[in-house]
C-alpha cells in the first residue's frame, strides 16, 4: 500500500496526499523557480523567485483540489457516497464508491470537473490583470495559474475513460445504446488511442533529445493503465449481476484462537489445511479473521513471538454482510477499503467468508463455462 497523509476534510471529504505528490511538488516549486519566473522577469531578486515558487505550487494544488471538490460535490447531490480525495503524482483521485446509475447523472458528473478548471482559469486571468498595477510577482503567479487550469480543463477533457472526457463519452454512447458495457469498452478503446499516441509523441520528443517527451510517455502510460482497468471493472460488474453473498462466500473455514503464535498458524493450520483464512475466535465470541497477506506483512523471525491477535483485521475494521447482500456492492466496498475479506453473519452466527480471492474465482469459474 502507498502511504497518504490525510490533510484536510472538506464537506465532509477527507482530502489526502499520497507521497508521489511531494515529487511533484519539489518539481513544481524547483522549475517555477529556477526557470520559469527568471525567465520573464530576469530582474528579481532570487528569494522571490522561490517564495512565489512555492505559493504557486501551493495553487497549483489547491486548484487540482477545487476540479476533484467539483466532481465530488456532484457526486454527492445525487447520492453517492465520496470517501475521500487523494492527491498524487499525475493529479487527483476522488474516490467515489459506485458507478452512476444513469448517464445524465455520470454526465454530469464528469463534466463539472473540467468546468470548474475552466472557472478558475478564468479567475486567475482576471486576478493577473487586477494584480499587475499593484504587484507585478503575484500577477505573473496568477497567470501561470490559469495556464495550468486550462491545460489541467483541456487535458481532462480527451475523450478516452477513465479520463472526465472519456465518461462524458461513456454517457453519451450509454445514453444512445442502453448498454453501459458497450459504451465503456468503445470509450476506453479511444482512452487507450490516445495513450497510445501521447506515448508516440512522447518518445518521438525524446528521440530528438527533448526530454520534456518524458513527461507525454508518463501520462500516456498512465493513461492505458487507467483505460484498461476501468473496462475490466465495468465487465466484472456485469458478471457479478444477480450474484448474492451465498453463492460466494467459503463455507469450509476454520477457527483458529486470538492467542495462538503466528507460527503455529502457519505450521498448523496455513500449510497442514492448505487454507488461506480463518476465522480468529475467543471462547464463543468473534475476533477478527486473519489471512495469508496478513502473515507475510509480519517478517518471518517475529512469527514465534506474536499472536494471531496481533496481525489479524480486527471485528471493529470488519464490514460484515447479510447472505442476501449484492455480490457487486461487496466487490465494490473490498475495493474501497484495505480489508481484503468480509464476513456473512447470519442469525447472530458468521455463515461464510468473502475473500477477494473467492469474488475473483467464482468469476473465473462462470466465464469458463461461458455464464
Ligand atoms: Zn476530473
Amino acid at each position: 500500500m502507498r502511504t497518504a497523509w490525510r490533510v484536510a476534510r472538506v464537506f465532509g471529504i477527507d482530502i489526502r496526499v499520497d507521497s508521489s505528490w511531494i515529487v511533484i511538488f519539489i518539481l513544481f516549486t524547483w522549475v517555477l523557480a529556477g526557470s520559469y519566473f527568471p525567465g520573464g522577469h530576469p530582474d528579481w531578486p532570487v528569494t522571490l523567485y522561490w517564495a512565489l515558487g512555492l505559493l504557486t505550487s501551493l495553487l497549483v494544488f489547491v486548484s487540482v483540489l477545487v476540479h476533484e471538490l467539483a466532481h465530488s460535490l456532484v457526486a454527492k447531490r445525487q447520492g453517492e457516497e465520496v470517501h475521500s480525495i487523494t492527491l498524487f503524482i499525475l493529479g487527483g483521485v476522488a474516490q467515489i464508491s459506485q458507478e452512476p446509475e444513469e448517464p445524465l447523472k455520470e454526465f454530469s458528473m464528469a463534466v463539472v470537473g473540467p468546468l470548474a478548471s475552466f472557472v478558475l482559469a478564468g479567475v486567475f486571468f482576471l486576478l493577473s490583470l487586477l494584480l499587475y498595477p499593484a504587484s507585478e510577482p503575484l500577477s505573473a503567479s496568477a497567470g501561470y495559474l490559469a495556464i495550468i487550469n486550462v491545460a489541467l480543463g483541456i487535458f481532462n477533457l480527451l475523450p478516452g475513460f477513465p479520463m472526465d472526457g472519456g465518461r462524458v463519452l461513456r454517457s453519451i454512447i450509454w445514453k444512445l445504446t442502453g448498454d453501459l458495457k458497450k459504451a465503456t469498452r468503445i470509450a476506453s478503446l479511444t482512452g487507450q488511442g490516445f495513450a497510445f499516441l501521447l506515448i508516440f509523441f512522447g518518445v518521438l520528443r525524446i528521440l530528438r533529445g527533448d526530454f520534456g517527451g518524458l513527461w507525454l510517455l508518463l501520462i500516456g502510460w498512465f493513461l492505458h493503465n487507467a483505460a484498461s482497468r476501468g473496462y475490466q471493472q465495468v465487465v466484472i460488474q456485469s458478471a457479478l449481476e444477480g450474484l448474492k453473498a451465498r453463492d460466494l462466500m467459503n463455507r469450509d473455514f476454520e477457527t483458529v484462537p486470538a492467542g495462538l503464535p503466528v507460527q503455529n498458524l502457519v505450521d498448523d493450520y496455513i500449510l497442514k489445511r492448505k487454507e488461506r483464512v480463518f476465522l480468529v475466535t475467543e471462547g464463543d465470541g468473534l475476533e477478527g479473521i486473519v489471512c495469508l497477506e496478513d502473515v507475510k506483512r509480519m517478517p518471518r523471525e517475529k512469527w514465534a513471538g506474536a499472536a494471531v491477535a496481533d496481525i489479524m483485521t480486527p471485528k471493529a475494521d470488519l464490514r460484515s454482510v447479510g447472505p442476501e447482500a449484492d455480490g457487486k456492492d461487496i466487490l465494490a466496498s473490498l475495493t474501497a477499503t484495505d480489508v481484503h475479506q468480509v464476513p456473512v453473519m447470519e442469525g447472530g452466527r458468521v455463515a461464510g467468508i468473502i475473500c477477494r480471492s473467492d469474488v475473483l474465482k467464482v468469476l473465473q469459474l462462470r466465464s469458463e463455462l461461458g455464464m
